[in-house]
């Protein structure tokens, strides 16, 4: 499995917070300003995960969503996807999973959330660093 997950926001300040905060995870960010672009992106490119905004220039996300899943391509009936909206009506969170969206979380975008959410479904590819301490070896540590 990849990495690269498509960002689908017409709001530069979210796409920028977005970007840093998932670059800083290893992850690697494709960026769609509008619906249209961002259903183009996902049918071209490998894709492993969307993040959709619901608010949007052109078509809106729930229309995006349904756009994805009645893709021919064959990952796209699969493919996570996290809708972001900044609607706080109740009835937009089931609208956006009957849309086809997997989960939802809503606005401001809060980083940890991001990242669990994000990671529940693509691992992160930013490798733990293990220590090697001066003395020990590496098969085993001082107690081995
Ligand atoms: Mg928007």
């Amino acid at each position: 499995m990849g990495s690269n997950i498509l960002y689908i926001e017409d709001n530069p300040d979210n796409m920028t917070l977005v970007k840093r905060a998932l670059e800083a995870r290893g992850y690697r960010l494709l960026q769609a300003m509008n619906g249209l672009d961002g259903v183009a992106i996902a049918e071209r490119e490998e894709v492993d995960l969307i993040l959709l905004d619901i608010n949007l220039p052109d078509i809106d996300g729930y229309e995006v969503a349904r756009r994805i899943r009645g893709s021919g391509k064959t990952n796209l009936v699969y493919i996570p996807i996290i809708a972001i909206t900044a609607n706080a009506l109740k009835g937009d969170a089931e609208k956006a999973l009957g849309a086809g969206c997997d989960v939802y979380m809503s606005k401001p975008i809060n980083i940890r959330e991001l990242w669990a959410r994000v990671e529940a479904f693509v691992p992160s590819p930013q490798k733990t660093v293990v220590p090697l301490y001066r003395g020990s070896t590496i098969h085993g540590g001082p107690n081995a």
